[in-house]
């Protein structure tokens, strides 16, 4: 992000942004609530509209065709999404369809698999978060942990290139919390481009690579845990 600036209204929302992502890492944002955190990240994939600045991923704009230009066409937007998975806070899932149908939905319509192919790769991504067993619960016989669960296994199935998480743990009963945070803690040693909104200080502090810690719209510190919470 370069110079981004957001507002709604007249109420500034990010100021001046400048932020860097590493790829293959785990960025997380902290900061007071109403900082701007999930309003930076929904920034990078155009979930939010900024007024100002660039978003790139690799060289792609983000969002716009050019840097302050038009608009990007709904469908170029659409296929930018694609290498961008997203978590919630809430979890999101289609309630009438099983946690095995839920995954392998997008597979089959987006990535345009067929629906034996979709479901092997569904169950991959189940396995890979510990549901395996689940599959054919609908979400109402899941703890919110094993829901959660299933939205990640949904956004990794499509293969994204970056994973944003919206404070992934928030809606969760305390004890349903490591559940989430484990299999994410595993998502980041397999090398995933993370960025991660939360309260979570104990996975910022060993699981980020980086932390960026923000207030009132900007980034008041960035670096490695040691260096943020050692000044903070
Ligand atoms: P955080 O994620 O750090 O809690 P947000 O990015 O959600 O912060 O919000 C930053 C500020 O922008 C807050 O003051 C919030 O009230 C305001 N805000 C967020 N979304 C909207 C919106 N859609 N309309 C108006 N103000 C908003
Ligand atoms: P603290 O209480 O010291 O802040 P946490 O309880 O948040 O620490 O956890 C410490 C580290 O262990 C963090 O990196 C966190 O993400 C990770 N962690 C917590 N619970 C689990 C779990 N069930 N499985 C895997 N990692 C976990």
């Amino acid at each position: 992000m370069r110079k981004v600036n957001k507002y709604y209204g007249t109420f500034h929302a990010l100021r001046d942004v400048d932020l860097d992502i590493p790829p293959g890492k785990v960025t997380c944002l902290i900061g007071p609530s109403g900082s701007g955190k999930s309003t930076l990240l929904r920034c990078l994939n155009f979930l939010e509209d900024y007024d100002s600045g660039e978003v790139r991923i690799d060289d792609q704009l983000i969002g716009y065709e050019t840097p302050g230009g038009r608009r990007m066409s709904a469908r170029r937007l659409r296929e930018m999404r694609r290498d961008i998975g997203m978590v919630f806070q809430q979890f999101n899932l289609w309630p009438h369809m099983t946690a095995l149908q839920n995954v392998a939905e997008g597979l089959e319509r987006v990535r345009g698999f067929s629906r034996p192919e979709a479901e092997v790769r569904a169950r991959e991504a189940l396995a890979k978060v510990g549901l395996a067993d689940k599959e054919a619960n609908h979400p109402s016989r899941l703890s919110g942990g094993q829901q959660q669960r299933v939205a990640i296994a949904r956004a990794i199935a499509m293969q994204p290139r970056i994973m944003l998480f919206d404070e992934p743990t928030s809606a969760l009963d305390p004890e349903l919390v490591g559940e989430v945070l484990g299999v994410m803690k595993q998502l980041a040693s397999e090398g995933m481009t993370m960025v991660v909104v939360t309260h979570e200080m104990g996975f910022a502090a060993h699981v980020a690579d980086r932390v960026v810690f923000m207030e009132r719209g900007e980034i008041v510190a960035v670096g490695s845990p040691r260096e943020v919470f050692h000044d903070a």
